[in-house]
């Protein structure tokens, strides 16, 4: 185990050498509602602020994270095991949507005119979003800073105040993220409670106005159910088991080198990895032996040396090793490795193909470095079995034909799709990121992932008395008589 709760404290391992790191006292249920209770006061301190006032000091959050990020991805490395530089990387790619999310937010969010359409001409109508007050957020520990920061920044950043739980494997990074917000803001807009899925839970039946979770759809099911009892609005960010298709005339090198980069990253732990490669029939062998010459370079390990550290969490392990040995069971071919690739807490890359698509290697999040490479006819079918996942979070598509590209990336049933790169749509801040089905609803990153944390508020000005004055109990036998006449006229002929 890499973390331990006893006592009321939580106490954390490196998972690649089992010492300890962090010592956490945990947050019981009644400190969650005081928590929350807090971030109550906050939230209307923050609301309250001009919202220049709240860019600065997000900037100011974030010039923390960029000369403190040599030390926070140290700790990120220490709960995770993950090398330095991947942990450098989550750091970056985070800081670049705060910063958006903090520059955009006034004007994405600000108020205004709308058309007031025929029948309300003579009044003004009047847009804005408005913060909806407390979020509670609920993190996994793969990125421990970039994918909680995709739903802290941009709720912040809306004007909300945020209560952070994060996974019981890295509550030292969430304190971490916290203690500068507290150097760069003296009100606590953001706050960490600390624990195992019970302080999850506690902060699902609180007083926030919405939950933004990330994790798997198991935990995601008792959240919804959690938040039913009160209609708290949820988003949820789920898990994937995204496909990459290679088309007849693919960059065979550059998708065998994202198709790689893609599934072991991070040893698999991405929850927008590559799972599931469909590669037609004229391209199949050639972009194989491209895989397997990629793969022989790559090598997990506790060094910074290391492509990829160890798995995070020791029950992981044993999902990849069931997926592994159900799919040669069921007739599939180990390409590179097999399961004595499997050396807790360190996986070798796995290369599988012949999978059948009923396996749960095709079916179940691995969450592991494990490539699955199977031939298809073409892309038809390719699209088609990718869409068969209850899954839907992202898929990648190489072709040189960018028409066929963008128009095969449509009929993708997925929340985001690259076309000749992996995980391409994660570093553009501008872009909405989240599910279908299993892999959850809601948005967040854009301008969609700042209206997830607003309420849309409409507000009218009546500027003089209609003309035709309908909207009354008595209104004048001709003004219904034109109303009628104009309604006809405008709807009831042409197109
Ligand atoms: P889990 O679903 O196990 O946990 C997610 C979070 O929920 C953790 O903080 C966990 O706490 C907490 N939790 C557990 N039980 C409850 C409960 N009953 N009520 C409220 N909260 C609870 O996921 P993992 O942490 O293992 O993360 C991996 C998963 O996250 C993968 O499926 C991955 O694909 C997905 N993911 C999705 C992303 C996306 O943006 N779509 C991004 C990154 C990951 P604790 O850990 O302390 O038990």
């Amino acid at each position: 185990m890499s973390t331990e709760a006893s006592a009321a404290i939580l106490t954390t391992r490196n998972p690649a050498t089992g010492e300890v790191v962090g010592e956490h006292p945990i947050t019981d249920e009644a400190a969650v509602h005081e928590t929350v209770a807090r971030a109550r006061q906050a939230a209307s301190w923050w609301a309250g602020q001009d919202p220049r006032q709240r860019r600065s000091a997000l900037l100011r959050w974030k010039r923390e994270l960029v000369n403190g990020s040599m030390e926070l991805a140290a700790v990120v490395r220490a709960e995770t095991g993950k090398p330095t530089g991947g942990a450098l990387f989550e750091i970056m790619l985070a800081v670049e949507h705060l910063d958006w999310a903090a520059r955009r937010a006034p004007r994405v969010l600000r108020r205004r005119k709308v058309s007031s359409g025929v029948l309300a001409m003579n009044h003004l109508g009047l847009l804005e979003y408005v913060p909806l007050g407390v979020i509670g957020v609920i993190g996994p520990w793969n990125y421990p800073v970039y994918t909680p920061l995709g739903s802290i920044s941009y709720a912040l950043a809306a004007g909300n105040a945020v209560v952070f739980k994060p996974s019981e494997y890295t509550p030292g990074v969430a304190r971490w993220l916290a203690e500068a917000w507290s150097r760069a803001c003296p009100e606590p807009v953001l706050q960490v409670v600390i624990g195992d899925g019970a302080t999850g839970a506690a902060l699902t039946r609180s007083e926030v106005d919405k939950i933004a979770f990330t994790g798997s759809a198991a935990t995601a099911r008792k959240v919804m159910a959690a938040c039913a009892e009160r209609l708290t609005p949820l988003v949820i960010e789920g898990g994937g088991k995204d496909a990459l298709i290679v088309a007849a005339d693919a960059d065979i090198e550059a998708a065998a080198g994202a198709a790689v980069f893609g599934a072991l990253g991070n040893a698999g732990q991405t929850c927008a990895g590559v799972e599931r490669v469909y590669a037609v029939t004229e391209v199949y062998d050639r972009f194989l032996d491209a895989v397997k010459e990629k793969t022989a370079a790559i090598r997990s390990g506790a060094d910074d040396a290391a492509a990829y550290g160890p798995m995070t969490m020791p029950g992981q392990v044993e999902v990849v090793r069931r997926h592994v040995t159900e799919a040669l069971a069921d007739g599939a071919v180990a390409a590179v490795g097999g399961p004595d690739s499997i050396r807790p807490p360190f996986v070798d890359p796995i290369v599988l193909t012949g999978v059948p698509e009923e396996s749960a290697a095709m079916r179940e999040e691995t969450f592991g470095p494990v490539l699955v490479v199977n031939k298809v006819r073409d892309v038809d079918e390719a699209v088609q079995r990718a869409n068969e996942s209850r899954y839907g979070l992202a898929a990648a598509i190489f072709t040189r034909d960018k028409q066929h590209g963008l128009a095969l990336a449509r009929r993708l049933r997925t929340g985001a799709t690259s076309v000749n790169s992996v995980l391409g749509f994660a570093a553009i801040p501008a872009l909405p990121f989240g599910g279908v089905g299993d892999s959850g609803f809601g948005r967040i990153h854009g301008a969609d992932g700042l209206r997830e944390f607003s309420r849309a508020k409409a507000v009218t000005w009546q500027r003089h008395r209609a003309a035709l004055d309908i909207m009354r109990f008595d209104p004048a036998p001709r003004a219904v008589a034109t109303a009628l006449k104009l309604f006809r006229l405008r709807h009831g002929r042409g197109r």
